[in-house]
C-alpha cells in the first residue's frame, strides 16, 4: 500500500483517487474549492472507455448512465434538415458523473479548500503545502487540477494554455419550456447548425436530479464563435460593472447586454429550433477555448494528467473519457512497478503522444473557425467543413485511430 496525493477533485481527479482506492492504495485529494462542485458542467460524450474507467473506479454502469441518442441531424438556417446519419451514442452530463464518482470516494479523505501552493520533491517523497497552512507528504502525487493547473507551474511552467481564437457559448434549456416543433425536429438527436466559420451543436441530457423521464430533460448546446483575444475576448470576459475576468467569466456574472446580442445573433443565424432553445436558456454561459499540449507529463514522482497535461478542444468529446483512461493506465503502472518514478515515466511512454494526437485531432477539427478569428491565416488547409465531415468526425470514439496514430487524417499534416 502506497501513500498517495491527488490534486484536484473534479472528474479526472476523483477517478484517479477512486481506482488507486480501490487498489488498496492511501489516497487522499486535495480540492481547492470548498462546497459542491455541481453546476460547473453541462452536457458530455460518453465513449466504451468511459464506462470501463467508471467499472474500474467501482461505479456499475447502466441504462441511467445517460441518454441514448441514435442519430445526428445538420439544421439549415431555415430550420430544415440539410443531412442525417445514424450514429448511436450515450450522452450524459458532467453532474451526473461528479455525482457518481463523488459519492463513492470517502469525505475523509475527500479534503476540500485545499489550494495546493507549493510542491517539492526528493528521491523519497513528495510535500505539497497548501494556502491555509497545512502540508502533506507521499510517495507519488498525481495532479488532476485542470487547465491552469498549480503543480504544472512548478514543474514545467513554459506549458502554458493558447488561446484558440474563439469561445464556446453554452448553456441547458428545460425540454418542458420547448415548442412542440423543436421537441419533434431536435430534441432526441445530437444536432448541428452550421452558420458560416462557426459551429452550434447540442443533445439533450438529464433535467434536474439527473431525470431522465421524458419532459424533464434538457438541452444542452455549445455554439462556438470566432472572437479577437485582444477585443472580443477581453469584452466577453468583461461582466455588467466593467470587471475584467481574463481567466475565465462565472457563469452568472456574464454581462447581460452579451447575452442579449448573442440571442440576436442566434436569431439572424441560426435555425429557428437552435435560436429558441438560446432564447429559452436562463443563464447562457462562455467559456474561452484554449489549447494545452505537453511536452513531458511525468517529472520524477509527480505525474500530470486530465486537462492539467492536455486539453483538446471540445469538439473531440473526449475530456473525461482521456481523463479516465489516464488514470487506468497510472493505476495500472503502479499496480506492476510500485509507488515509483519508473511505474509513471511508463504511463508517461503510453500516454504522452496519445495525449498529444488528442490535442492534434481538436485543432484540426477547430481549424476553420480558429481561420475566421484570424482572417484566414490559417494556412489555407482544412479550412471548408460540411455537414456530412462534421457529423462524422465530431466527438466520437477515436481509440482505433489513436492507436494506429491517425487521429489526423494525412492530409491534413
Ligand atoms: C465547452 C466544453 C465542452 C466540453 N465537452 C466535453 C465532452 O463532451 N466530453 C468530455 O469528455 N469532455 C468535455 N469537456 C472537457 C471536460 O470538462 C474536462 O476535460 C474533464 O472534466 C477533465 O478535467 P480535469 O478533472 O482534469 O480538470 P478540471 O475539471 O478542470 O478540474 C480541476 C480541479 O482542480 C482544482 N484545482 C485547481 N487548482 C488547484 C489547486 N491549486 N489546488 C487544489 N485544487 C486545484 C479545481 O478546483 C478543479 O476542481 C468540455 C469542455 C468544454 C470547455
Amino acid at each position: 500500500m502506497a501513500k498517495i496525493l491527488v490534486i484536484g477533485g473534479s472528474l479526472g481527479g476523483l477517478f484517479m483517487a477512486n481506482i488507486l482506492l480501490r487498489a488498496g492504495h492511501d489516497v487522499n485529494l486535495l480540492e481547492k474549492a470548498t462546497g459542491s462542485l455541481d453546476g460547473r458542467g453541462a452536457g458530455i460524450v460518453t465513449h466504451d472507455a468511459l464506462a470501463d474507467a467508471l467499472r474500474e473506479a467501482g461505479i456499475s454502469v447502466d441504462d441511467s448512465l445517460g441518454i441514448a441518442v441514435s442519430k445526428r441531424i445538420t439544421l439549415g438556417a431555415d430550420g430544415n434538415s440539410l443531412g442525417e446519419i445514424a450514429l448511436p451514442q450515450i450522452v450524459t452530463s458532467w453532474s451526473r458523473l461528479y455525482h457518481l464518482l463523488r459519492e463513492n470516494f470517502p469525505n475523509e479523505r475527500y479534503l476540500q479548500g485545499k489550494n495546493v501552493k507549493s510542491v517539492l520533491q526528493d528521491h523519497q517523497q513528495v510535500k505539497v503545502s497548501c494556502e491555509d497552512g497545512t502540508s502533506y507528504e507521499a510517495e507519488l502525487l498525481i495532479a488532476s487540477d485542470g487547465i491552469r493547473s498549480s503543480v504544472r507551474t512548478f514543474v514545467a511552467p513554459s506549458i502554458q494554455p493558447e488561446y484558440a481564437g474563439y469561445v464556446a457559448w453554452r448553456g441547458v434549456c428545460d425540454e418542458s419550456h420547448l415548442s412542440q416543433h423543436t421537441l419533434d425536429t431536435l430534441f432526441d438527436y445530437f444536432g448541428f447548425c452550421l452558420p458560416k466559420g462557426e459551429q452550434m451543436l447540442g443533445y439533450p441530457v438529464a433535467g434536474p436530479g439527473n431525470d431522465v423521464t421524458l419532459g424533464k430533460r434538457r438541452y444542452n448546446f455549445v455554439w462556438y464563435r470566432p472572437a479577437s483575444e485582444d477585443k472580443e475576448l477581453k469584452n466577453l470576459l468583461t461582466d455588467a460593472d466593467g470587471k475584467y475576468f481574463p481567466l475565465g467569466i462565472p457563469p452568472l456574472k456574464v454581462s447581460w447586454k452579451h447575452i442579449a446580442s448573442m440571442r440576436e445573433q442566434a436569431r439572424k443565424l441560426l435555425a429557428p429550433q437552435y435560436a429558441e432553445i438560446i432564447e429559452k436558456t436562463s443563464s447562457p454561459f462562455l467559456q474561452a477555448i484554449y489549447d494545452v499540449r505537453s511536452e513531458q507529463i511525468v517529472f520524477g514522482r509527480i505525474a500530470l494528467m486530465g486537462d492539467a497535461a492536455f486539453v483538446g478542444r471540445p469538439h473531440v468529446g473526449m475530456g473525461v473519457t482521456k481523463a479516465g483512461d489516464e488514470a487506468m493506465a497510472i493505476a495500472k503502472h503502479i499496480q506492476a512497478l510500485g509507488a515509483t518514478p519508473a511505474a509513471l515515466e511508463a504511463y508517461s511512454k503510453e500516454r504522452l503522444s496519445l495525449g498529444q494526437q488528442v490535442v492534434a485531432r481538436a485543432q484540426y477539427l477547430g481549424r476553420y473557425m480558429q481561420a475566421q478569428g484570424r482572417k484566414g491565416t490559417v494556412d489555407g488547409r482544412g479550412l471548408k467543413r460540411n455537414a456530412e465531415t462534421v457529423m462524422a468526425e465530431t466527438a466520437i470514439d477515436i481509440s482505433d485511430l489513436l492507436a494506429a496514430g491517425k487521429a489526423v487524417p494525412e492530409s491534413q499534416y
